[in-house]
């Protein structure tokens, strides 16, 4: 039998972001590795399987800085949404959520990745009430199922949004209140001892799947929590990320509660350094940039969620200015609707533009393409991925040169940055292993996934069917509430027309 250790890809062009061409060579890739690039008919090992990319533009996997897998039954329900009513509706929608449902939404969204070319994400799963071995092993096998690497982080919390946001428990009829202080919590000793667990036990090669600490959003926890979080992260030499002033009421309530911004809060509990990631950084001022940077932590960057929870645009110039790391991430499917990176690195560039008049302050097209590659890599701290190159892992994308994003060809980062939407995607090549073939997963039945999503969806429906007059009594509260708060003054403007601050009409 011959085996197909070594692939010899011939023909193919190979993007080069910084010559912004995309010249035809051939690539050999060994098991999981590409270990030589060269001129188009190179010589290479006779059993080597061929494949012919002579009409395919390749661009190394995108790699997803930000999700949330397990938000995948969720697609398109959070219509004008705020995050905070997002937040407020989590202890219903999150209960219930057995290792099937895990693995299956994992399963969902790393499909839908791995179809719109990316082959790699930091994804901050559910870990309530408490992360267990079995629970973050299930989220693994959804991802390894399908054949895209992800460092899980289950997402740790003892404090509710109802305490975490300033006024709103007592803003909150009386009846309310005692629904929500109901709310079985974990303690921060139990979700540390869950995660150091699931920690000790992680069965799986680090550079493909790996696990993480997420200390959710930092006023979600305790200060005792926030620590833990960051000790374990040190003794398991692994990420830490977290929702870091992704909206304003969480920048004013940081203020409220400990006199300094969030980033001067976590830096005295000592969790900012190199493996730090901070998600969405909409309301951070230059002091909070300038202490992420010294600190050597990343930013991810999500434009669309930024948008869809109405918390504004971040300042991406400044953040690069500061030296600091920016991935680019779709985030979860209650806050973005779908997993499509193109997309993002597109509204990364655009919402730039509208940010300033001033085009040196825009982002340039090679930086969001390399947000997405490069960066998104230094993000998830996993090395040789991000670029076609030898020793990089064999992760590559085909796209498709005869499809209508690609006529003519002109100027390929251009082109990828803006044009492409994943509808090129000819095939993914994730770990040497072709996971897209002809445009379709080669790796899972989406039909069956479909069918199984489906039962999924309806008999999560059902749980929550009954709690409805509540949940939207609860929502209503928070609309009101924090609408109004949002409004408070702050030194930072990150809302496009700057109505957060106008007087009133
Ligand atoms: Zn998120």
């Amino acid at each position: 039998m011959t085996n197909h250790r070594q692939i010899i890809i011939r023909g193919g062009r190979v993007l080069d972001p910084e010559a912004r061409s995309a010249e035809r060579v051939d690539v050999l890739v060994d098991g999981n590795v590409i270990i030589e690039i060269g001129r188009p008919g190179m010589g290479a090992p006779e059993d080597a399987r061929v494949i012919d990319a002579g009409r395919r533009l390749l661009h190394p996997g995108f790699i997803n800085a930000h999700t949330h897998g397990h938000h995948g039954l969720d697609k398109a329900t959070g219509e004008g949404w705020a995050l905070e009513r997002s937040l407020a509706v989590l202890p219903w929608i999150n209960a219930d959520r057995s290792h099937e449902i895990l693995k299956l939404t994992a399963t969902l969204a790393a499909a839908e990745m791995a179809l719109k070319g990316c082959t790699a994400c930091y994804d901050l799963n559910l870990g309530l009430p408490s992360p267990s071995a079995e629970g973050t092993q299930a989220i693994a096998e959804g991802y390894e199922d399908v054949g895209v690497r992800a460092v899980i982080a289950p997402m740790l919390a003892d404090r509710t949004v109802f305490e975490a946001t300033p006024g709103l428990m007592s803003a909150l009829p009386e009846s309310l209140r005692q629904q929500v202080t109901g709310f079985d919590k974990t303690s921060a000793k139990q979700s540390i001892a869950g995660l150091r667990h699931a920690l000790d036990h992680w069965p799986y090669d680090r550079d493909r799947l790996r696990l993480a600490v997420a200390p959710t959003i930092p006023l979600h926890c305790s200060e005792g929590l926030l620590m833990a979080c960051g000790r374990l992260a040190r003794e398991f030499d692994t990420g830490l990320h977290s929702h870091v002033s992704e909206s304003k009421i969480q920048a004013l309530a940081c203020l409220d509660r400990h006199g300094e911004s969030i980033t001067a809060h976590l830096g005295a509990l000592g969790l900012l350094a190199p493996n730090f990631t901070a998600a969405h950084g909409v309301w951070l001022d230059r002091d909070d940039m300038m202490r992420l940077a010294d600190h050597g932590c990343s930013v991810a960057h999500c434009p669309s969620s930024n948008m869809l929870f109405s918390n504004g645009l971040a300042d991406i110039r400044a953040l690069l200015d500061a030296k600091v790391t920016v991935g680019v991430g779709t985030d979860g499917m209650r806050s973005n609707d779908n997993e499509n990176l193109y997309e993002e690195v597109r509204l990364a560039s655009l919402v730039s533009k509208v940010q300033t008049p001033a085009p040196e302050k825009w982002l340039t097209t090679e930086e969001a393409y390399f947000a997405a590659t490069e960066g998104g890599a230094q993000v998830l701290g996993i090395d040789g991925i991000g670029r076609i190159a030898p020793g990089f892992k064999a992760d590559i994308v085909f796209l498709d040169l005869e499809t209508i994003n690609w006529i003519p060809l002109n100027d390929p980062v251009n082109q990828i940055v803006h044009v492409e939407d994943g509808t090129s995607v000819d095939a993914v090549m994730a770990d040497g292993r072709l996971i897209v073939e002809n445009g379709e997963l080669t790796s899972v039945d989406v039909g069956l996934l479909a069918r199984e999503i489906s039962a999924a969806r309806d008999r999560m429906g059902c749980l929550h069917a009954s709690d409805g007059s509540v949940i939207e009594r609860v929502l209503a509260a928070v609309d009101a509430h924090c609408s109004e708060l949002a409004r408070r003054p702050y030194h930072v403007h990150r809302y496009g027309a700057g109505l957060d601050h106008a007087p009133e009409e």
